[in-house]
Formats: structure tokens, sequence, C-alpha cells
């Protein structure tokens, strides 16, 4: 099988076939696999940030990432699986017989290779990461077309998620429904701390002014002052200074000394102006 792959040619720069062929093996897989009800995987490998270290040191060095992490995706190939150079800094890796779990498992091991690989330029060393999708045949899609767009959309998933990661397609739904639910539960604890804590974050809440009249000694002292009763019976002797349509301000007198409280007329049961 696959020798129809042999005679064609490869990229002069990584030595791995290239995309024309991943068609062609992949017709020949599939129709391998449909009557045998076999299943296969692929995954799509992107460079990140790889344009950064062409523009900042140069193509040759990018040709270098490509060739080097080319050598290092192959590594976990084993005999019938393929890697194919898809375009500019996108690898297409084709395990047959292998599932999710098993490339997933391989993917894992090409993507710590790959960070602890020194990529050297002038002496000194760079760390390169990629990302990566997985999809797998049939249940994915039945066509090799298919499979690598909805490997390539994983891979941008992966890209989302702060790049240096893999995703399998069939775990997208779960992942997007599961942060949905991590952002449902974590927007709860904010707003259930700021509701406990909230004199704490703004500062102490200033309790109404009826609570505060209550802490208050009020004496009635024997002088011709005005009288403010409140609606929770608590008899006020001070000066009016102000009577506006939604409350007055008043000086109260207090046992030591004076205060001046603003009162709102809803909590005022009556107001007795002192005599003349
Ligand atoms: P991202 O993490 O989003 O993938 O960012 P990126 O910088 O890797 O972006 P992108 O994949 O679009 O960059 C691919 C770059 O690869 C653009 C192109 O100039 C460069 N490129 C394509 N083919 C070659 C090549 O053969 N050699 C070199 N050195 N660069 C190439
Ligand atoms: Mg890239």
């Amino acid at each position: 099988m696959f020798e129809k792959l042999n005679q064609e040619k490869k990229d002069f720069l990584t030595g791995l076939f290239l995309r024309e062929s991943l068609y062609l093996f992949a017709e020949e897989l599939i129709n391998a696999s449909i009557p045998a009800g076999d299943k296969f995987s692929i995954a799509v490998v992107d460079i990140d940030h790889f344009k950064r270290f062409n523009d900042n040191f140069g193509h040759d060095f990018g040709d270098k990432i490509l060739k080097e992490a080319a050598n290092i995706l192959e590594l976990v190939l084993s005999k019938d699986s393929r890697i194919f150079r898809y375009g500019g800094d996108e690898f297409v890796m084709v395990f047959p017989e292998k599932d999710i779990k098993e490339v997933v498992g391989l993917m894992r091991i090409c993507l710590n290779n790959m960070r602890l690989h020194p990529f050297m330029h002038k002496n000194k060393k760079y760390k390169i990461t990629f990302s990566c999708g997985i999809a797998a045949f049939p249940q994915d899609h039945n066509t090799i077309e298919g499979l690598i767009k909805k490997a390539d959309k994983a891979m941008y998933f992966s890209k989302g998620r702060g790049r240096n990661y893999i995703t399998v397609v069939g775990n997208i739904k779960y992942i997007i429904l599961r942060n949905i639910l991590i952002s449902i539960v974590f927007a709860g604890i904010i707003f259930a701390s700021i509701f406990l804590f909230r004199s704490r974050i703004f500062g102490e809440f200033v309790p109404s002014v009826m609570e505060q009249v209550k802490k208050i000694r009020v004496t009635t002292k024997p002088k011709n002052l005005d009288v403010v009763v409140l609606k929770n019976g608590v008899v006020l002797q001070g000066y009016i200074l102000d009577d506006l349509t939604d409350r007055i301000v008043i000086n109260l007198e207090l046992d030591k000394g004076s205060g001046t409280v603003v009162f709102y007329k809803k909590d005022i049961e009556k107001i007795e102006y002192k005599k003349e």
C-alpha cells in the first residue's frame, strides 16, 4: 500500500512530501479504510509566531526552523504514518489505524520535543512551539478536504487558547461549553464576593440617617427649640436651618455640643417650629 506516494516529489527545504501528495495518499487510505471499516486520524500543525522569527532574524533562520521542526515531527511517525508540508509553516500528519487518543499522545510528545529543542541562531537558543488540531476519519468527516478543514479549525482554536496547545475536533463543543460554565461560575463568585464584601471593597456603607439617629442620645433642653418627631418615635430638638420640599436640615442640640443632620421628610412624622 501507499506505493504511489513513494514516487512523489518532496519539498526541497524540509524533505517532506508536498500538499498534492497528501490528497493522493489520503485517497488511497480512504479507499482502503472504508471497506475494512478502519479509522485513521490526522493532525494539522502550525508553528507559533513563525513570522516573527522570520522578520526578526531573517529568512535563513526561518528556513532552519522549518527544517528542524519537520525533523522533530517526523520522530513520532510509525511505519504507515506520513507527514506533509501543507504550505508555509503548516504541516499535516496522517496516522493510519491510530485513534484520537493515540494521536493526542504522539502530538504531546512532539509538543514537548519542540519546546525543549534549542533552535540556535548566532549562538543564542530560541524556543519554538506549535499549535495543533486533530480530526478523525470517519467520525469528523469522510473526505480528506473535510478532515483538513475541521483539523485546521481545531488548530486555530489552539491558537486562540494561547498556542502551544492541542485541540481535538470532537472536544471543541465541550471546551466551549465548559468555558461558558466556568465563566458563569466565575462571574457568580465575583458577584457574590462583591455582595458579601461590598463594604470592604467600596468602603463602609454610610448607614441611613434613621439608623444614625437611633444611636444619638437626644436631650430635651429647656429651650425654645424646633421639634422634629421621626416616624420611628424619636423626638429631636434643634434649629431647623433649611426646610426644603423633600428634606429638612436641622442643627440638633445634643448632650454634648450640637450637630447638623439632614432628614428626608418621608422619615418625619411631625415638625413643630419653635413658638416665637
Ligand atoms: P501564528 O502563530 O498565528 O501561526 O503566527 P505566524 O507568525 O506563524 O503566522 P503565519 O502562520 O501566517 O506565518 C507564516 C509565515 O511563514 C509567512 C511567510 O512569510 C512564512 N513562510 C512561508 N513559507 C516559508 C519558507 O519556506 N521559509 C521561510 N523562512 N518562511 C516562510
Ligand atoms: Mg504559523
